[in-house]
């Protein structure tokens, strides 16, 4: 069942729902939660939204966003988990995992590549740009009005996933719906320069020292940078501060696939892919474990970080012939 009328009525039908997206919870999992959380409120449900992991101080503009509960989940009598942005269990962090386990029915809206969503109910839609567009025809469906509220949540929503709507997954559709958001008032430039515009100092001085880190391979087609637990600590620096430094070795003329690799402990390593024009990297991270989307994915491989970009940079050179 993918059919969006269907999802409605499960969501129409709850009392008592719980709202989540992923872990290292980015504009699009947040936007999301917080339009759907706010349009199911109207609706007279009793929302509860919740976060496994913390929530990047980026992000505080989000109205609602006080509202979303961090780390552990409320003891309430639920009787819906909805779960945004998300395709696999693995990422809905370690506090919510078990309410899946412990048989909640589960609904999953999401736009990730994945033929095999792990809700009760799903609606995924891998065309939408982000899932935040999915939340507006949800809007549509619930009979909900956009208000200013809404508006800012689907467009950090939308505007983060599409990287200011420069990335190939921007669609006619994605600007028809802005359309809809601006009329609403967003403040356009005032959100530019807080998602885009300014970052905190800590940022940058991990930006200094993940370029010192840089490398390109010799065929100049892939390009990585590598961050250990030590450079991140001698900044002071957190996983909000790493979001988007992967976009250093993508911009690199000639670069058509950029990785970073990222020390989560001795034993564990994040490892982000972005393509430009030809290489699938959904296919890329799956082959570790991980999934994503065409241009975006990322994994989670077990092993120190010596082991684990040699085997990633092995598979990566494989895709350029030996590179
Ligand atoms: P990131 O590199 O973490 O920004 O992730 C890029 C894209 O890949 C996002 O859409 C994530 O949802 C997806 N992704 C990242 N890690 C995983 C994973 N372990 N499993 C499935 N999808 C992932
Ligand atoms: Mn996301
Ligand atoms: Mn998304």
């Amino acid at each position: 069942m993918n059919n969006l009328k269907a999802v409605t009525e499960v969501l129409l039908n709850s009392k008592r729902p719980i709202l989540c997206g992923h872990v290292m919870p980015d504009g699009d999992s947040l936007g999301s939660v917080l339009a759907l959380g706010m349009a199911l409120q109207a609706k007279g449900k009793e929302v509860t939204m919740v976060s496994s992991d913390p929530l990047p101080d980026l992000y505080e503009f989000l109205p609602g966003i006080k509202e979303i509960v961090v780390g552990s989940v409320p003891e309430k009598n639920y009787d819906l988990l909805v779960v945004v942005d998300c395709s696999v269990r693995e990422r809905l962090g370690s506090t919510i995992t078990p309410l899946v386990d412990y048989g909640l029915p589960v609904v999953v809206i999401d736009h990730h590549v994945n033929d095999q969503p792990f809700g009760s109910y799903n609606y995924v839609k891998s065309t939408a740009a982000a899932t935040g567009e999915i939340i507006m025809d949800l809007l549509e469906q619930l009979g909900i009005s956009l208000n200013l509220d809404l508006a800012i949540n689907l467009y950090t929503a939308i505007v983060t996933d599409t990287g200011s709507f420069r990335y190939e997954n921007t669609t006619p559709e994605t600007h028809v719906k802005i359309a809809k958001l601006l009329e609403c008032g967003v403040p356009v430039s005032l959100l530019s320069n807080l998602i885009f515009g300014e970052q905190p100092l800590k940022s940058i001085r991990l930006l200094e020292v993940a370029l010192r880190n840089l490398d390109v391979s010799e065929c100049g087609r892939i390009a990585w940078i590598s961050i250990n637990q030590e450079k991140i600590e001698s900044v002071g620096a957190e996983d909000q501060h790493i979001e988007g430094l992967i976009n250093y070795p993508r911009k690199i003329k000639g670069v058509e696939l950029a990785i970073s690799f990222r020390e989560l402990d001795q034993n564990r390593v994040k490892v982000s892919f972005r393509s430009k024009y030809t290489v699938d990297v959904n296919l890329l991270a799956k082959k570790f474990g991980g999934g994503g989307h065409v241009r975006a994915s990322g994994c989670t491989i077990k092993g120190n970080l010596l082991e684990v970009k040699e085997a990633v940079l092995k598979e990566a050179k494989e895709l350029f012939r030996g590179c």
